[in-house]
């Protein structure tokens, strides 16, 4: 048999298990669906597309569209299959052999996962028990000699604490290399990094659809960063990545960015609920900024409360194994009946 290189040979994928269950918290998607008017809309721009023919490389108009949303110019833009291809085009261009790529676990696995199949070196720094990132830890990562590459993510997933801006500051200043702030929670934090994206900065902020935007389906993600940036990360990726169909839904679902963006607060409610719930049966939970909490049970069970929630049709994250998460798992915020039925089983099962 003939073997992967050594990077692949040495790594397991990035997995969250796909279960066939009721209610599945685990992948923190948005529980709405999109807007039935755009699902009305698709089989429309179906008829509309030519088949035929390539899709715009370029992907111009969806870029205009993002461009105007942010209020930037469409050379700032730059747009992938989910924002995980983004990292990945991102870490294609800047990253690879020889490179070091620095991230704060924990943190989201993909960074480390892109990082190394790419073939660079990951440097990993260190959150406080807290989760929460100290000034001179951030220097003395990021600020380490080839570091080309730095990922912060706000909020971060799977502890949901919100990044302080002043962290980003120092990271701009200690780094020599590339600073790339994931925003894939975006819209349920106090502020947002694409403010300080600028020609003159080497900072790339990303983005994506999957998740307040309802679109985990369709796949789109995008990034915001300098000209110079952006300009050489369409060398990196495949000709024709977005396919015509994906160009025109995205555009067309983007009118309905306000409506989506109006369900924010449900979710949030519904997480202080969760939160406090779960506190109520003396589990730990990290205060989140985001659409999903992280929590620790006292003890462990056997079967693990994971297995036993699977058990009730109930699929959440296991983040046992990601580093200094022993036991924890991660809870999406859902609809209102699907928490309770989350809420209700963990009651039963580790009830005071
Ligand atoms: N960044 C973070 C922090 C995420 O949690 C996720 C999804 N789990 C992504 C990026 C990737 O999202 P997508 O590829 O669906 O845009």
């Amino acid at each position: 048999m003939f073997e992967p290189r050594n990077e692949i040979r040495e790594m397991v994928g990035y997995h969250s298990p796909q279960v066939d269950v009721a209610v599945r918290l685990n992948t923190n998607e948005s529980p709405f669906p999109p807007p039935q008017q755009w699902v009305d809309s698709l089989s429309e721009i179906a008829r509309s597309v030519s088949w035929n023919r390539y899709p715009d490389r370029a992907a111009t108009q969806l870029r205009e569209v993002i461009a105007q949303r942010h209020g930037v110019d469409p050379e700032n833009v730059f747009v992938a299959n989910g924002s995980n291809e983004v990292l990945q085009t991102i870490l294609l261009t800047y990253g690879g052999h020889g490179r070091k790529v620095a991230t704060f676990e924990p943190t989201y696995q993909m960074y480390g996962q892109i990082a190394r199949v790419t073939g660079a070196d990951v440097l990993v720094g260190s959150r406080r028990d807290d989760f929460t990132l100290d000034a001179d830890e951030i220097a003395r990562v990021a600020g380490a000699e080839e570091v080309a590459v730095t990922f912060l993510a706000n909020p971060n997933n799977p502890t949901g604490v919100i990044e302080p801006r002043e962290n980003l500051e120092v990271l701009l200043r200690t780094t020599q290399g590339i600073v790339v702030v994931d925003e894939a929670y975006a819209e349920f934090a106090d502020w947002s990094a694409i403010g300080m994206v600028q020609e003159s900065e080497r900072l790339i902020v990303t983005r994506t659809f999957s998740k307040t935007l309802s679109l985990a389906a369709l796949r789109v993600g995008y990034a915001i960063g300098p000209r110079w940036m952006i300009e050489k990360l369409s060398i990196a990726v495949l000709p024709y990545h977005l396919d015509a169909f994906k160009q025109a839904a995205t555009v067309a679902a983007l009118s309905y960015v306000d409506e989506m963006q109006q369900r924010v607060d449900a979710i949030t409610s519904e997480r202080t609920r969760i939160e406090h719930r779960l506190q109520a049966v003396g589990m730990t939970v990290w205060p989140s900024g985001a659409n999903f909490v992280l929590f620790r049970p006292q003890k462990q069970s056997t079967p693990s409360l994971w297995q036993q929630l699977l058990d009730k049709g109930i699929l959440v994250r296991d983040c046992g194994s990601w580093p200094r998460l022993e036991r924890c798992l991660r809870v999406t915020v859902g609809t209102e009946a699907e928490n309770s039925l989350f809420l209700d089983a963990v009651d039963d099962l580790v009830g005071l």
